[in-house]
């Protein structure tokens, strides 16, 4: 016994990494933090934790070690007796938590060959996994949401790691998700061979089950994001998409929202201000910063700016059927899949993007839009000032428009960022 551990163990470090650090930030918030204040940040880090502590038990009793993309859901792997990470989750998560990032796997990965504009999201990950420090049995993605992911992710092979690639469609319709849903079942299948596994499909579902009821719960919250002051504070955005990557499918992220929910309703209740009086109410159609995400409660207790919400925080795809056959669970299964924050916005043309950013600013009475720009994204490059000329035109209200990597503060720092969005808040008060 004590043999095979020693085989198993280090498979995992940057998750080891991440179970610390997230372990410290979660005493240290709810230690010294008062009640009320950052909320989310408190229950999400107890989440996240917990999550991480079982996987990391699992990878050392020697359970095969899954990488997955983020728009592959987390929850289907449960048909796997596994250990899921995701690789952009993990890289952006350290990027937010390690006191000097991790640019230091950017460099890595940059010395080896690797384009220096490619996605930090995923180059994070490729890093660690070039210093052996990530020891995968196979990873998983789809061909979508970007070229990034596809251009990217073969360097796994180098490292004689066995890679599933189910093909995404290009269009949103019944035949994409009908072909969609058979690659996810082929991918599966081919996944169990590869581990050793027969997939169990009776137990995916109950953790498919869980999101379903989590589904109710984010469109309450989202509705609740309506009333004035916004109820939600800015950090939930940054730490809900974490629950989300960490914990999809799991009791904890059900709890992580039950509990987020009580805490939004009674703010909209007492119509209470979460930091400063809101003065601006801002949608970031796009991501957060994660190389500082305390650039989320200086926008609440400097400038009054509420962050109504991200994108991983207005995509809801609908409930999956897991009480019919498997044909319609896997054609529920694609049309999540296919409709995941970014992969929807990413895999499409853009006017349904455009057109939801302009019904959403008029939905959330929003004052103005940030859109983060993102180096990685060549795919959205082309997106921003369509939407602000329709924000201008449609609604009559501006858009910032800041160039960075959201995952390497090296190409604009937040001292850059907020000096920006300073100006930027003057010219609307
Ligand atoms: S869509 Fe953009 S942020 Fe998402 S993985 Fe691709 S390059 Fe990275």
């Amino acid at each position: 016994m004590i043999m095979d551990k020693k085989i198993f163990e280090n498979k995992v470090v940057p998750y080891e990494m991440v179970l610390n650090s997230i372990s410290s930030t979660r005493e240290l918030v709810e230690r010294i933090l008062p009640e009320g204040e950052i909320e989310s940040l408190k229950i999400g880090a107890k989440a996240i934790e917990e999550v991480i502590k079982g996987a990391v038990e699992k990878a050392n009793d020697g359970l095969p070690v899954i990488g997955h993309h983020f728009a592959f859901q987390r929850e289907y792997l449960y048909c796997f007796d596994c250990v899921p990470i995701c690789v952009e989750g993990t890289s952006y998560l350290l990027s937010a938590l390690l006191p000097d990032g991790v640019e230091k796997f950017y460099d890595v990965m940059l010395s080896w060959g690797h384009p220096f504009h490619t996605c930090t999201s995923q180059k994070g990950v490729m890093g660690m996994t070039l210093e052996d420090l990530f020891k995968f049995d196979a990873i998983i993605t789809p061909t979508a949401p970007c070229d990034n992911t596809f251009a990217s992710y073969p360097f796994f092979e180098y490292k004689d790691i066995p890679l599933v690639i189910p093909d995404i469609p290009y269009l949103h319709e019944k035949k994409s998700y009908e072909y969609y849903g058979q690659q996810l079942k082929l991918s599966l299948n081919k996944l169990g061979q590869i581990i050793g596994q027969e997939p169990d499909f009776e137990r995916m579902k109950k953790h498919i089950e869980i999101e379903n009821k989590i589904h109710a719960i984010q469109l309450e919250l989202f509705e609740l994001r309506k009333a004035k002051p916004c109820p939600v504070e800015n950090m939930f955005n940054a730490i809900s998409a974490g629950v989300s990557v960490f914990a999809s499918g799991t009791s904890e992220k059900l709890e992580f929202y039950e509990k987020y929910l009580e805490i939004a309703k009674q703010r909209y209740k007492n119509k209470s201000e979460y930091g400063k009086e809101e003065k601006i109410r801002s949608i970031w159609p796009y991501m957060l910063i994660f190389f500082d995400l305390s650039l989320c409660e200086y926008l609440d207790r400097e400038i009054g700016m509420s962050v109504l919400f991200d994108i991983f925080n207005y995509n809801f795809s609908n409930p999956i059927n897991t009480k019919e056959d498997l044909d319609t669970l896997f054609y529920d299964m694609a049309r999540r899949g296919m409709n995941f924050p970014m992969m929807k916005e990413s895999t499409e043309f853009y006017y349904p993007f455009i057109e939801n950013c302009v019904q959403l600013a008029k939905d959330f009475s929003a004052d103005c839009f940030v859109f983060t720009s993102h180096l990685g994204c060549k795919q959205f490059g082309s997106v921003p000032q369509v939407l602000r000329e329709a924000l201008r035109e449609e609604v009559g209200i501006p858009m910032l428009i800041i160039d960075l990597d959201v995952g390497d503060k090296r190409f604009t720092s937040t001292k850059i960022i907020k000096d920006k969005i300073n100006m930027f808040s003057k010219t609307i008060l």
